[in-house]
C-alpha cells in the first residue's frame, strides 16, 4: 500500500524508513483538501458506529478485554510513515472494539452515566466535521448562537433563574471548578478584595463549608481554586448523606467573614438532595454564597412532579450539572450556572477585567476557562429537540418510578437490602454481609447481562445501580433484578460456581 503522503519516487520504504534520513519539504505531497480516501475513511466510521450502536440493545455489558490483556495498545510503535484514511479508522476499530465497554446500553448501571442518544451523537459527527471554535458569536455565527438557545432552554427546563450564566463545559467537575473560581472571586471582592489582581497570597480567609458526604469532584475543584482541603470545614451529614441543618447553623455561626457553601442535589450512594429550602436561607443571612453540586440530581428540578424533592435549590448562587449524565448527552458536556452571569463572566473570560455590557454579543468562550473549544453544546440542543421538554421529563419520572420497582423487586428479598431512601435514580444494595454483596456483585457483572457498579455506603460494600439510560425500560429492570436474585440465592445456597479470581475488575 502506497503511503500518501510522499510523493512518486521518494523512498517507500514504509515503516523501515531511517529516521536520519531527513526528507525535504518538497518531497512530502501535500494532502487534497478533500478526496476519495478522505470520502471512504468518513463513511466507513459512520458505517461502524452505527453497527455498534444497533448491536448494543443485545451486546455484553462488559469490555471483553481489560487493561492487562489489552498491554500492546499502550506499547503501539510512532509510525514513521503514514497511512491511508480508510486503513487508519479501519485499523481503530480493531483495536478498540475488544476494550469497549457498553456504558450507553440500556442494560449498563453503573456510575452514573448517561447513554448518549443516538441523535445527539449524530449530531457530534457533525461539530467535528464543520470544524468551529466556538469561542465568539462573530466567528462562530450559528453554532455559538445556538449554544445561547441551549443555555437558555436548560435554564428553562431546570427552572433555574432565567438571567443566569451559563458555560458549557465539559462536565461537573470543571462546572465545580468554574463556580468555586468565581464564588471565591466575588466573596474576596465583598471583602474589597481583587484577587484578578492581588492573587490569594494575603487575601482574607473566608470560610468554605461542605457536606461530609459530598462528592470528590467538588472537593478537587476546592484544591485548584486554591482554597485548600484542610481549612475546610465539613459538615456532619444524615443516614442519606444529606448535611445536617443544627451542623451547618452552628457552623455559620462560627464564620468570620461569609461563607461559601457547597451542598449536594443527588448524592452519588444514595442519590438524595440537601435541604435546600431550610440550608440556603441561613446561608444567604450569614452574606455566604450557596453553590450546589447537581451533577446528576438537579435534573429532577425538571419534573413538576418531582421539584419538591428538591425544593428551594433554585435560590442557590450557582450550580453544576452534567449533560452527559441525565440529559444522555454524549461526553464530554456540563453546564456551569451562576445566577449573577457578570460574577462568571468576569472570573471566567480571558479578556481579563470584563464586564459585559447590555446588548453585547454572547460568546460562548467567556463564560468557560477555555477559548478555543468545540462546539460541545451543539448534541445536547439537537438531544432537546428530539425528545422535547416533555420527553425529558417523562424520562427522568420513568427512571425515578423504574428506581422504586427495582427496590421493590429485591427489597422482598430475605438477604438483599436498599440501604438508601429511593429518591432518584440510585440504588444501594447490600447482602447480609460485605463477602456475599462482592461475590453477588461479581457473579452479575461476570454474567454481563447487565453492569451495575460497586460502592460503599456507611462502611458496607453496596451493589450501586444508577438507572438514567435513555433506553432502559421495565424490561431491563426485571432483568437486572432476575440476575442479582437468582446470583444472592445461588450465593446463600453455597453454589457459587464463579471463582472470585475469574473475575476482572
Ligand atoms: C458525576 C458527578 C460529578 C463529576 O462529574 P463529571 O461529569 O464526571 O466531571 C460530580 N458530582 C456528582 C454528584 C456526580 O455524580
Amino acid at each position: 500500500m502506497k503511503p500518501p503522503k510522499l510523493r512518486e519516487g521518494v523512498d517507500e520504504g514504509g515503516s523501515t524508513l531511517p529516521r536520519e534520513r531527513m526528507l525535504s519539504p518538497d518531497q512530502y505531497q501535500v494532502l487534497s483538501c478533500f478526496d476519495e480516501d478522505a470520502r471512504r475513511a468518513m463513511e466507513a466510521s459512520a458505517r461502524h458506529a452505527i453497527a455498534y450502536r444497533s448491536g448494543l440493545a443485545g451486546a455484553p455489558a462488559k469490555p471483553k478485554k481489560r487493561p492487562l490483556e489489552l498491554n500492546g495498545l499502550a506499547e503501539l510503535p510512532l509510525p514513521e510513515i503514514g497511512d491511508d484514511a480508510l486503513s487508519v479508522i479501519e485499523s481503530l476499530v480493531s483495536e478498540a472494539s475488544d476494550g469497549l465497554h457498553a456504558r450507553a446500553s440500556p442494560r449498563f448501571f453503573g456510575y452514573v452515566c448517561g447513554g448518549s442518544v443516538p441523535v445527539g451523537v449524530a449530531a457530534d459527527f457533525l461539530v467535528s466535521a464543520w470544524g468551529q471554535v466556538a469561542a465568539s458569536s462573530w466567528e462562530c455565527p450559528s453554532l455559538a448562537l445556538i449554544e445561547q438557545t441551549l443555555c437558555r432552554w436548560c435554564l428553562e427546563l431546570l427552572d433555574l433563574p432565567r438571567e443566569s450564566g451559563v458555560g458549557i463545559v465539559t462536565g461537573a467537575t470543571v462546572a465545580n471548578t468554574q463556580a468555586i473560581i468565581t464564588a471565591r472571586d466575588a466573596l474576596l471582592a465583598r471583602l474589597d478584595w481583587d484577587v484578578a489582581k492581588s492573587g490569594l497570597f494575603g487575601a482574607p480567609p473566608f470560610p468554605v463549608l461542605i457536606g461530609a458526604d459530598a462528592h470528590s469532584a467538588p472537593l478537587a475543584a476546592l484544591r485548584y481554586a486554591g482554597l485548600g482541603t484542610d481549612r475546610v470545614v465539613r459538615l456532619a451529614t444524615d443516614d442519606q448523606g444529606r448535611v445536617h441543618l443544627n451542623g451547618l447553623m452552628e457552623a455559620l455561626a462560627r464564620c468570620e467573614h461569609a461563607p461559601l457553601v457547597v451542598l449536594q442535589a443527588g448524592q452519588i450512594n444514595t442519590g438524595a438532595f440537601d435541604q435546600f429550602e431550610e440550608a440556603i436561607p441561613l446561608v444567604h443571612e450569614r452574606g455566604g454564597w450557596v453553590h450546589v453540586d447537581g451533577a446528576f440530581g438537579l435534573w429532577l428540578h425538571a419534573v413538576p412532579e418531582l421539584r419538591g424533592r428538591l425544593a428551594g435549590v433554585d435560590a442557590a448562587d450557582s450550580w453544576a450539572v452534567d449533560l452527559h449524565k441525565w440529559l444522555n448527552a454524549p461526553y464530554d458536556s456540563g453546564l456551569c450556572i451562576v445566577r449573577e452571569r457578570a460574577a462568571l463572566v468576569q472570573s471566567m473570560s480571558a479578556r481579563g477585567a470584563y464586564l459585559p455590557e447590555v446588548g453585547e454579543s454572547w460568546d460562548p468562550s467567556d463564560s468557560t476557562l477555555e477559548l478555543s473549544r468545540r462546539a460541545r453544546g451543539i448534541p445536547s440542543y439537537a438531544i432537546l429537540k428530539y425528545l422535547g421538554a416533555a420527553g425529558v421529563r417523562a424520562m427522568i419520572a420513568r427512571h425515578c418510578a423504574l428506581s422504586v420497582y427495582l427496590a421493590e423487586l429485591l427489597s422482598a428479598e430475605p438477604g438483599i437490602e436498599i440501604l438508601n431512601d429511593v429518591v432518584s435514580n440510585q440504588l444501594a444494595i447490600a447482602c447480609q454481609d460485605d463477602d456475599a454483596t462482592t461475590k453477588v456483585l461479581e457473579r452479575v457483572q461476570a454474567n454481563a447481562k447487565v453492569y451495575p457498579s460497586h460502592g460503599v455506603w456507611r462502611g458496607r460494600r453496596i451493589i450501586r445501580v444508577s438507572i438514567i439510560n435513555y433506553a432502559t425500560d421495565r424490561a431491563a429492570i426485571d432483568m437486572l433484578a432476575d440476575e442479582i436474585l437468582t446470583a444472592h440465592r445461588e450465593i446463600a445456597s453455597g453454589s457459587d460456581p464463579l471463582s472470585r479470581s475469574a473475575v476482572n475488575r
